[in-house]
């Protein structure tokens, strides 16, 4: 590996050219114009996840009304596939002249902060030439996504080596996977699942999604009403974005606060959704009736029903069951029902990946994320001038994103008007006793990914502005309020 010092500085680096990165950049380029910022992504392009996920239908789970920026109109069918999305995004590096500002292929390995200059070095390895390069920056803009994009989780099941078929992680799909005319069996019943079965069905002999518990679904039409109407009146399209984005985050607030007063009632209304599609005579109960509230996960929108029309046309079933272990034809389950399949789908989640896998050090000395504690989700005591973009899980991630967005712009702006170099979020003396509680409420939200990895994630404390909150609405109205000299914020003048 060539070593190679250069004089990369910037006012900030924003680690990841995916969602949260793309929309990052904009705000700062907008919200504080006189900043020198650089983003730095491991990847060959821009996109994330939506650049990594090839597999077949790769679409959003939400209305891109919502999934997309605040800042630039969505004009097409509220679901997405993945190639508009990334689409979308080029257009948001093209508008806000974004391209100069990337440094792709850029992978970071370790990022140090160093108090006596007040800088944060990271090392990163070139790609494609395997050099060594280090970058210097005032602030650092973590925008790295939250999982491994290397690997997904995949559980091991007793006797997998025996199983003489494929088996295939959707987060690493080989382009060349021939299904057709194929037996194929999903295992999860997430959104990944959903997206995949019907797409599968299409050309495969048979797909069968096997799940341990039920997962909620919204079957819908692709198709707004609202935004049909706005531009078959030749409405403009940032207005008919706004209004159609407003429409439905009011939609979603009104079913989070019924799910939270009602959630029989919305539980009900799910499952009238996919009754009405698969009849009376179909066993919802055992398939589609999950034992968790309403919105404790996103819910996601199967655009069309279309996994329930497979599942009607008998191109497509479920089976709840679990996994005894495999055999050399597919799966023995609990039961005692077998699967055969010649391709066996894991699409059984994510890796959570704390921080892009970087080694963070302050002067040196290795920081355990763990021990820190998350103020509103975005900072972390022991950790200077660094934000962290961890958009919603229930609500569209880039409705965070765009929140903070603000915060950061605005804080940079407020550091430079009181001529402040350094801002590290510290717990007020008066809160020193509050009691530390992991990072996010299983009761609240209980993503697998999320439970399975809380240990390496930092604490939350008991007071709302140490917790990373899933209400996007509550912190729409509260993050811009925040008052920036409080307590919670200790900055460095020299
Ligand atoms: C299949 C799928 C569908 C989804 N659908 C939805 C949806 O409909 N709605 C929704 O709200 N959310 C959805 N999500 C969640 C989704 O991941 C986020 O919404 C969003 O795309 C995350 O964007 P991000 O930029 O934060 O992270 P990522 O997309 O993960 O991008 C992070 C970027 O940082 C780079 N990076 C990471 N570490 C390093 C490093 N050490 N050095 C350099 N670069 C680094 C990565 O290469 C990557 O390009 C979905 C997720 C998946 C997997």
């Amino acid at each position: 590996m060539v070593q190679k010092n250069s004089d990369n500085h910037f006012d900030v680096l924003i680690v990841g050219a995916g969602i949260s990165g793309i929309g990052s950049a904009h705000h700062l380029k907008e919200q504080c114009p006189s900043k020198t910022f650089c983003i730095l992504e491991g990847l060959e392009s821009f996109g994330g996840t939506w650049l990594m996920h090839k597999y077949p239908g790769i679409r959003s789970d939400s209305d891109m009304f919502s999934f997309g920026y605040r800042f630039k109109p969505w004009t097409g069918k509220p679901v997405a596939s993945g190639a508009e999305i990334l689409n979308y995004l080029n257009e948001v590096i093209q508008d806000s002249q974004l391209e100069e500002h990337i440094r792709y292929s850029h992978k970071i390995l370790s990022a140090n902060w160093c108090n006596q200059k007040k800088l944060w070095t990271l090392t990163a390895i070139n790609k494609v030439t395997d050099e060594e390069i280090r970058f210097t920056s005032n602030f650092l803009w973590m925008c790295q996504g939250y999982y491994k994009h290397s690997e997904g989780y995949t559980p091991e099941w007793p006797d997998m080596g025996k199983y003489q078929g494929t088996i295939v992680h959707p987060q690493t799909w080989p382009e060349d996977l021939d299904y057709q005319g194929k037996k194929v069996v999903i295992i999860g019943s997430g959104a990944t699942a959903a997206t995949l079965a019907p797409k599968l069905a299409e050309d495969c002999e048979h797909v069968t999604v096997l799940q341990r518990s039920p997962t909620y679904f919204l079957p819908r039409d692709n198709e707004s009403l609202l935004a049909n109407q706005l531009r078959d009146l030749d409405v403009d399209d940032a207005v008919v974005h706004d209004i159609v984005r407003r429409s439905v985050l009011k939609d979603q607030r009104d079913i989070v606060n019924l799910s939270e007063k009602e959630p029989e009632l919305v539980k009900q209304e799910l499952l009238n959704g996919v009754k009405s599609i698969l009849g009376e005579d179909y066993d919802i109960d055992k398939h589609f009736t999950p034992k968790y509230r309403p919105w404790r996960q996103r819910i996601a929108v199967v655009p069309g029903g279309d996994l329930f029309h497979g599942i009607k046309a008998g191109k497509a079933s479920m089976v709840t069951d679990e996994i005894e272990g495999f055999t050399e034809k597919g799966l023995q389950l609990k039961s005692g029902e077998n699967l055969e399949a010649d391709i066996i789908v894991t699409a059984t989640g994510f890796n959570l990946c704390v921080l892009g896998d970087i080694e963070f050090s302050v002067d040196g000395e290795l920081q355990d994320f763990s021990k820190a504690l998350s103020y509103r989700g975005i900072m972390y005591t022991g950790l200077p001038n660094m934000a962290w973009v961890m958009g919603y899980f229930r609500a569209a991630w880039t409705l965070r994103v765009d929140l903070i967005g603000d915060f950061v712009c605005r804080l940079l702006n407020h550091m430079d008007k009181k001529s402040a170099k350094v801002v590290t979020p510290v717990v007020p003396e008066e809160d020193r006793d509050m009691k530390l509680l992991p990072w996010s409420d299983p009761k609240d939200f209980n993503p697998s990914y999320l439970t399975r990895s809380m240990h390496l994630l930092p604490k939350r404390g008991e007071k709302p502005e140490w917790q990373l909150t899933q209400d996007f609405w509550s912190e729409r109205e509260e993050l811009p309020k925040v008052d920036l000299d409080d307590a919670a914020f200790e900055y460095e003048y020299q």
